[in-house]
């Protein structure tokens, strides 16, 4: 078993959005630290997340909402230190270890286990890409001093892979100042070789870093469809959409029977490809009697944005004789657009009748019909991945 230690300490003054950690910025939609966390169990390593010292709160948060089990660790106020607070971790001293800077939200779980392989070579591993622009020595005025030879000249990247022992080893020799566990590994006399990095795989630094990253990302769009009816009969309230529709027949249904936020989850949940509504939220379920389906409909959407999707339109169509719900269509609007999360302007409701054909048409039930379009960004790696799977 790998372990993955992935370091969000760092001020990230650079950036300019403090005081939220530059690890949870969102890229394409989810937060840096969250998609490195994905990459890392998606390679099927042991995660450790060092926090900022006691900023936990919002990282443990990040990773409760897209189901990520790590490890949370404080740091401490130098890198090295932070690094020491992980490996404290890891019990295993035979294991290979994986720093990573969570900074780097774009890491794939190739690059990692190519890492990993030569780790297991060389005893030490670190993914690196060699320069391919002309260096150049400069003073403070910009006026250059010396043309720099670059033909052995590489960046260095991480993960950065090392045995948890021979890490540890080289930490009590003491690391400060050590920019990376390369350099901290290099001075302890153990050998350091390099991999193949990923291009990429950038460090977020400034917020082209992170308007770049995005570029990087392929965004993926999906759309679902779903269908649902129920019988009107007297004695119920007629719920469509969250709002109630004053009329003197309500929808007989286990839940508040709301046949478009039926139709609505399903579209959603389709588009994702997580089931249906009567899977998330079995009708056998006594929890869900009468419950408004806004809540179904919201804890849908929370397992949806889980799952790395973000909800950009949905439109919804109810066949209705009796009563009209013209008047409603606006509050209706609102009422899913609040429970999406999402404007207004993204979410359509419709009614029309079927000219009195059909059960509709007879005013024996309502039904409802809708699609939900998702967008995910996901990186190349993840998408080929999606396609074959
Ligand atoms: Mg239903």
């Amino acid at each position: 078993m790998e372990y993955a230690i992935i370091v969000c300490g760092g001020s990230g003054t650079r950036m300019g959005a403090l005081p939220v950690n530059k690890t949870l910025l969102p890229v394409g939609g989810i937060p840096s630290a969250v998609r490195c966390a994905l990459a890392f169990r998606r390679a099927g390593c042991r995660l450790v997340l060092v926090t900022p010292p006691g900023g936990e709160k919002p990282f443990e948060e990040a990773l409760r909402k897209y189901g990520v089990d790590a490890l949370l660790v404080p740091g401490g106020r130098e890198r090295s230190e932070s690094v020491k607070n992980g490996l404290r971790c890891v019990e295993d001293e035979d294991a290979l270890v994986l720093v990573h800077d969570g900074a780097r939200p774009l890491v794939t779980s190739a690059l990692i286990q190519r890492c990993i392989s030569c780790a297991r070579e060389h005893l030490g591993a670190v993914p690196a890409l060699k320069v391919s622009d002309t260096l150049k020595r400069a003073g403070a005025d910009g006026r250059v001093r010396a043309t720099v030879d670059r033909t052995d000249m590489y960046r260095v990247q991480t993960p950065q892979c090392f045995y948890a022992r021979d890490l540890r080893k080289a930490y009590d020799l003491g690391g400060e100042g050590c920019t990376d566990e390369a350099s901290l590994m290099e001075n302890a006399g153990f050998p350091v070789t390099l991999c193949p990095g990923d291009s990429a795989n950038i460090k977020l630094t400034t917020p082209e870093d992170l308007a770049m990253a995005d570029r990087l990302l392929r965004r993926v769009t999906r759309t679902g469809f779903g269908l649902d009816a129920h019988q009107l009969v007297e004695g119920r309230r007629l719920v469509l959409c969250g709002v109630e529709v004053p009329y003197d027949k309500g929808l007989l249904g286990h839940s508040d029977a709301d046949a478009a936020l039926h139709a609505l989850t399903d579209a959603l949940l389709g588009a994702a490809a997580l089931g249906d509504i009567g899977q998330m939220f079995p009708d056998t379920d006594e929890r869900y009697a009468g419950i408004s389906s806004l809540l179904l409909l919201g804890w849908a959407a929370e397992r949806i944005r889980a799952a790395g999707f973000g909800i950009v339109n949905c439109d919804v169509t109810i066949v209705c004789q009796k009563p009209k719900l013209a008047p409603f269509i606006p509050e209706m609007r609102a009422r899913v657009a609040g429970c999406l999360g999402i404007g207004v302007s993204r979410v359509s409701v419709k009614a029309t009748t079927t000219e009195h054909m059909g059960y509709e048409g007879r005013g024996e039930g309502v039904s409802a019909h809708a699609t939900a379009t998702l967008e995910e960004y996901l990186t190349c790696e993840e998408d080929e991945e999606n396609a074959a799977e």
